[in-house]
């Protein structure tokens, strides 16, 4: 059986540009771990495709699913559920194979709890006032969302603690090169190499 994959948790306050990091990781063909799509409640916007951005579900399909324990974490998020669904994400690692979510804080949290041998990485802004900026400037949102946003962020930052890492986000391929050596190092770990010497280990110390 191969070795199971390594659970990526790529997360951090809304608008600090998590997407754009994920997009920006996965436009290189130099990564070896799979994005997990998620699945959400809020509507479709342009140019979004369901499978690729999202599985995009109605509100008692998603809460159908949360029932029959198929979400290995979920959120609601500024009035829409947001997840992982489980499946995917158990078998991809069984076979050996690292994935790669992109969630807000709440989900990520959740995850520590399950899987606490993940990798947690929190993605920063250079700076509270080009966050607000970014999240206002992005367009697609009420003044209402927008707000609702900015509260979120702050109270999220507060979780910044709970991480392993913690990367600025001050030039997208900076940071997405950042990501990608974390991921990397994070192999080399003696707790996830030392496994497959614990045989030969064991006989060293019994023939002493
Ligand atoms: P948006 O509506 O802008 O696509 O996403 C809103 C927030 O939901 C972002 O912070 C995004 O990272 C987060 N998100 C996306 N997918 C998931 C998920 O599966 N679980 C959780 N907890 N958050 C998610």
């Amino acid at each position: 059986m191969p070795e199971r994959g390594l659970l990526i948790v790529f997360s951090g306050p809304s608008g600090v540009g998590k997407g754009t990091v994920r997009q920006e990781i996965f436009s290189t063909p130099d990564h070896k771990f799979e994005y997990s799509v998620s699945m959400t409640t809020r509507p479709q916007r342009p140019g979004e495709v369901d499978g690729v951005d999202y599985f995009f579900r109605t509100r008692e399909e998603f809460e159908e699913l949360i029932r029959q324990g198929q979400m290995l974490e979920y959120a609601e998020y500024v009035g829409n559920y947001y997840g992982t669904p489980l499946t995917y994400v158990n078998e991809t690692l069984d076979k050996g194979i690292d994935v790669f979510l992109e969630i807000e804080v709440q989900g990520a949290i959740q995850v520590k709890q399950k899987v606490p041998d993940g990798v947690f990485v929190f993605l920063t802004p250079p700076d509270l006032e080009e966050l607000e900026d970014r999240l206002v400037g992005r367009g697609t949102d009420s003044q209402e969302v927008i707000a609702r946003r900015i509260e979120r962020a702050r109270e999220e930052i507060a979780l910044m603690r709970e991480y392993d890492y913690a990367v600025v986000n001050d030039e997208v391929p900076l940071a997405a090169e950042r990501v990608k050596r974390i991921i990397e190092a994070e192999h080399f770990r003696v707790e996830r190499v030392i496994g497959r010497y614990d045989k030969m280990i064991a006989k060293t110390s019994a023939s002493k």
